[in-house]
């Protein structure tokens, strides 16, 4: 290994900080040896916080009606082949009931940006939720609304908001996005929702289009200077019916190389190993587990629904229900040594 770089992880694991250029450095000097170095050294620290638990959130796709268009996402409002649903309050209350029962204690509500889901809407389904279940958190991931949106929500009960930056690049950013969308939104959303209380979570796809070494050192340094307590971070993957179809996947080894430089970065982070890291490689959950995460966040929204919840090709787990779904995340963490735990499941170090 180079000794340059050996030099660098041994400061990132020191002082949970590197400058830009050292980043840049670390993500072009990828090597085997060196995600295997990285990985080691982040499981130690999240031994040290988590032990061997890993929490687990129930993801509820509440609609896939969109009026954005990103260029990566299947839902994408340009996107006529999409079959549009969204769920009853009553549905998801049914979801969450259920989750609940199979050990869930935080549900995200996750779906494109549907006018539908007003305020008022949202707040009812919000307060619904923590009603039946005030031991559970409720995480939202909604995209882009206003202050006052945000705040009557949290009011309502919400816990959490996952909204991950895409990229901490305007320029790329603007090259991901239509015009009508943009990163300083995008980032004064993340922001707000930090001012107003909820736990927050940003993050941004592995190898999306045009990303560069550049850009991935740029997200690295977002995340150390925003301090999120969540990262949602995850290989991009072509849709065939979006204008990034032929573009190539990101890998699972930049991925999990990432997952353990984020660790290190902010050791009590609450780091998923993503549904897309599950779909390129069949073990990818595992992997991840195995490169310094502890979060997996399996599907739980109606079978029906699940195949079309469709962001990218190939997405696993939409034939399941949510208790299969369960059960086998239960024995793949229980391969590798680890306890999927019944548990809210906060940032260690956060207060409530
Ligand atoms: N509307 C919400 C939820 C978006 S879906 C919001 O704007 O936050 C959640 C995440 O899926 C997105 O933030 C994006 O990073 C990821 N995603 C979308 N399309 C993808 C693709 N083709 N491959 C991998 N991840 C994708």
């Amino acid at each position: 290994m180079n000794d340059e770089l050996v030099r660098l992880v041994d400061k990132l694991a020191a002082e949970h900080s590197l400058s830009v250029d050292e980043y840049e450095a670390l993500v072009t000097g990828y090597s085997p040896d060196l995600a295997a170095e990285l990985a080691a050294r982040a499981v130690t620290v999240r031994q040290s916080i988590y032990g061997r638990d890993v929490f687990v959130r129930g993801l509820i796709e509440i609609s896939n009606f969109c009026r954005n268009n990103c260029l990566y996402c299947g839902i994408r409002r340009g996107n006529k082949n999409v079959d549009r649903y969204r769920l009853t309050e009553d549905e998801i209350f049914e979801c969450a009931d259920e989750g609940y029962s199979l050990g869930f204690r935080t549900f995200v509500l996750q779906g494109g940006e549907d006018a539908y889901f007003t305020d008022e809407v949202m707040c009812r389904i919000v307060a619904g939720i923590k009603s039946r279940h005030p031991d559970c958190a409720v995480t939202l991931s909604l995209g882009e609304r206003s202050r006052d949106s945000y705040r009557r929500m949290r009011e309502a009960g919400a816990d959490r908001y996952l909204l991950r930056h895409e990229t901490a690049d305007g320029a790329h950013y603007a090259r991901l996005h239509p015009a009508e969308m943009s990163y300083e939104n995008r980032i004064g959303c993340l922001y707000t929702l930090r001012e107003l209380g909820y736990q927050v979570g940003c993050g941004f796809m592995v190898g999306s289009p045009y990303q560069t070494a550049k850009n991935l050192a740029a997200d690295l340094k977002f995340i150390e200077s925003f301090k999120p307590e969540m990262c949602g971070i995850g290989p991009f993957i072509p849709h065939h019916d979006t204008p990034f179809r032929d573009f190539s996947p990101g890998t699972l080894e930049m991925t999990c190389y990432l997952l353990s430089i984020i660790r290190l970065i902010i050791p009590p982070v609450l780091l998923p190993a993503t549904t897309a890291l599950g779909t390129i490689d069949p073990r990818g959950r595992e992997r991840g587990i195995l490169a310094g995460a502890n979060v997996v966040m399996p599907n739980l929204s109606p079978t029906s629904v699940r195949k079309k919840y469709e962001l990218y090709d190939n997405k696993i787990c939409t034939g399941e229900e949510s208790a299969q779904c369960r059960g086998c995340l239960d024995a793949r963490m229980e391969s590798i040594g680890y306890k999927i735990v019944v548990d809210r499941g906060d940032a260690a170090g956060f207060k409530k």
